[in-house]
């Protein structure tokens, strides 16, 4: 019905013409369609001001613009309607992208330093061990204890590539009913074993808490974050308290103004430490922030917790005063369906081992030789290619025989995506597994559409690849 010039000019219109008497949908990008007529149905029917929301406009050129949009309902000639003001965001959005892209930058050059030297202790002490043993001056006690060392060392490693991967948000969550009692236990257990002695731990936990929806090795990985960082605070010993309660969103809104939620899970992490003055307690959140020193601290740790967090939808606080300890408080948002949660120490059995054939492509030789001899030890059949266009060849010659694909991802020439697509046009009923060091979310959900049958997270550790193998294998193909 009406547009000021400035909109005129915004539009990429000559004059007013070329817009008035058009479906306002029309200038809205496709995706915001929905949420635009919605947005405006709703002001119109409830008469209310619209708050302002971030959406994209198509000019009449076909640019896209990125504006901020407020609307108000008005009468005009007699009838009700929205009156839009636009402001044009798209330089700030695109100045926005830039700076976290230079932060980004940024990070990855902090980040080579950090944790190179943390992978390189991991390497040295592989190589250690496996100059030791290739000197065969071992005794069989002195083999064992060097093969749980260098066992221990890649274990450290994963999990740093773990870490690092739930910083940069690579890893997928997934969501399930979660029972705390028994993560604290387990995590406790843990850490028991292998904190120093003069370390105590305690876990307070009422009887009524309800379970919460969260992904159970990342909530893992917040808790031994805070409970590592804990015992780091304190080097001259002292106590860890892990007190877990109920609160109502009411409270929390005090101070997280958006906890909309009717009740919240806090799970507060107490040490008796140091504890940190209030420069530090300002930045610990902050990616890259340590003070430790090199090769003690990365200082993703924190950062992690409170991607987590953010990603479940709750909630972080820190306390602490220098000489009075530390307590870090989680807040996680109880859902209001009524889910059993899953038993945690239910473990499946299954029958590790096989008789059929199984067509192995991957083209580093010692993860060959590693994988093949654990296959065949297991009472499998292996044939090896070491890249896809031979996997190809060696699977149309053998149809018959193999049962199944277990391929890695990242190989030369042609990747194992092309190789998978390529398997699934000479047989559409083959087994395929895939193999990488780090899956994007979505990638999961598109391979397994397109029938990839299972997946395994490198580095290959040897139950999984059984079990992996197993399951895979008794699924009925339908
Ligand atoms: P890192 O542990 O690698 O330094 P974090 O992100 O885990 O990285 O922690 C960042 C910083 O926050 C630490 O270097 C330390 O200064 C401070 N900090 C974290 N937790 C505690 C704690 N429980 N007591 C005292 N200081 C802490
Ligand atoms: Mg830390």
């Amino acid at each position: 019905m009406y547009v000021n010039p400035a909109a005129v000019r915004l539009l990429g219109a000559h004059d007013a013409s070329e817009l008035l008497g058009k479906p306002v949908l029309d200038i809205v990008h496709p995706d915001f369609r929905e949420s635009v007529r919605r947005r405006v149905t709703t002001g119109i029917i409830e008469n209310k001001n619209l708050p302002l929301m971030e959406e994209k406009l198509l000019r009449l050129d076909g640019v896209t613009i990125d504006v901020e949009v407020a609307a108000l309902p008005i009468e005009y000639d007699g009838i009700p309607a929205m009156q839009d003001v636009v402001r044009d965001i798209t330089e700030q959005k695109k100045l926005q992208q830039e700076l976290l892209q230079s932060q980004k930058m940024q990070s990855i050059g902090t980040l080579a330093g950090g944790i190179a030297h943390d992978f390189n202790n991991i390497l040295g002490i592989i190589l250690g061990y496996t100059s030791l043993i290739k000197k065969n001056k071992l005794n069989v006690q002195k083999l064992s204890e060097s093969i749980a060392a260098i066992n221990l060392a890649v274990q450290r490693g994963a999990a740093l590539v773990r870490q690092i991967m739930t910083f940069a948000r690579k890893t997928d969550a997934s969501f399930e009913p979660l029972n705390l009692e028994d993560l604290i236990q387990e995590l406790f257990s843990m850490l028991q074993q292998t904190f120093p002695k003069i370390i105590t731990f305690k876990k307070i936990f009422p009887k009524d808490i309800p379970f919460i929806l969260a992904d159970r090795t990342q909530i893992h990985q917040s808790l031994l974050n805070l409970c590592v960082n804990a015992r780091d605070a304190m080097p001259h010993g002292g106590s860890i308290i892990i007190k877990v309660e109920k609160q109502t969103g009411e409270q929390l809104k005090v101070q997280f103004p958006t906890a909309d939620q009717d009740s919240y899970i806090c799970i507060s992490v107490t040490d008796s430490g140091e504890g940190m003055n209030e420069t530090t307690r300002g930045r610990v959140f902050e990616p890259f922030f340590t003070t430790k020193a090199k090769g003690k601290g990365t200082g993703l740790g924190l950062s992690v917790v409170y991607g987590v967090v953010q990603s479940h939808h709750g909630f972080i606080n820190v306390e602490s005063e220098l000489g009075y300890g530390t307590t870090f408080r989680l807040y996680f948002p109880i859902p209001n369906i009524n889910e059993k949660p899953v038993d945690s120490r239910q473990v499946k059995s299954f029958e590790i081992g096989g008789t059929e054939t199984i067509l192995l492509v991957e083209d580093e030789e010692l993860l060959i030789e590693m994988v093949s001899f654990l296959l065949e030890s297991k009472g499998y059949k292996v044939f090896v290619a070491q890249d896809g266009a031979e996997a190809i060849e060696v699977y149309k010659k053998h149809i018959q025989e193999i049962a199944l694909v277990l391929t890695d991802m990242g190989l030369p020439t042609m990747t194992g995506m092309e190789e998978f697509k390529k398997l699934k046009e000479i047989d559409p009923n083959v087994k395929v597994i895939l193999a990488s060091g780090y899956f994007e979310p979505d990638m999961k959900a598109d391979l397994l559409k397109a029938g990839a049958k299972g997946f395994l997270q490198k580095p290959y550790m040897s139950d999984v690849i059984l079990q992996t193998l197993r399951e895979v294998l008794d699924k009925k193909s339908i």
